[in-house]
């Protein structure tokens, strides 16, 4: 037979067979001391599954630990941080058509149109942490916005330079 301190751990745990229950059970209702035991023991228990519940798991966890495995792995494959190629390029055109003599009276066009590139690298940080694929497309669109800004651009350039 097995030890009693033995058994009323398994009692707690509820491993016991029937047989052996009866027994711990009839045990405790005479001595005192394991009595004080199974109440220590169940007790501590319980303690231990209070904290364990109130340890809040958020439901998407296992999506959220997913998608940033994935994140670091397609960070792996490309190691170009996209958004800091993609502001540097747009920084540079915008230095080139601020430098030039025309650029004086486009000012204003230009710095809305890097007010709106900057929001679009935003976003498109944000996305990035999100979902990478998205994240792609943005900076598609990004970039077709800026070939039409600076298409744009030089057009309006032309024209003025005309007149
Ligand atoms: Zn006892």
């Amino acid at each position: 037979m097995k030890h009693m301190e033995e058994m009323i751990s398994a009692y707690i745990d509820d491993e016991l067979t029937d047989a052996e229950r009866r027994l711990v059970e009839t045990h405790i209702n005479k001595c005192k001391e394991c009595k004080k035991l199974v109440e220590d023991l169940s007790m501590m228990k319980n303690q231990v599954f209070t904290t364990y519940q109130s340890i809040e798991i958020p439901d998407n966890m296992e999506q959220y630990f997913l998608s940033s495995i994935e994140q670091k792995t397609q960070r792996g494959k490309n190691k170009i941080p996209w958004p800091i190629v993609i502001g540097s390029v747009i920084l540079i055109i915008l230095a080139v058509l601020c430098l030039s003599p025309l650029a004086t009276f486009g000012v204003g066009l230009i710095s809305l149109l890097f007010t709106i590139m900057m929001r679009l690298l935003q976003v498109a940080s944000t996305f990035m942490a999100v979902v990478p694929s998205l994240f792609i497309g943005v900076i598609g669109f990004a970039v077709l916005l800026l070939l039409i800004s600076v298409l744009s651009l030089r057009r309006l350039f032309l024209t003025k330079a005309i007149e």
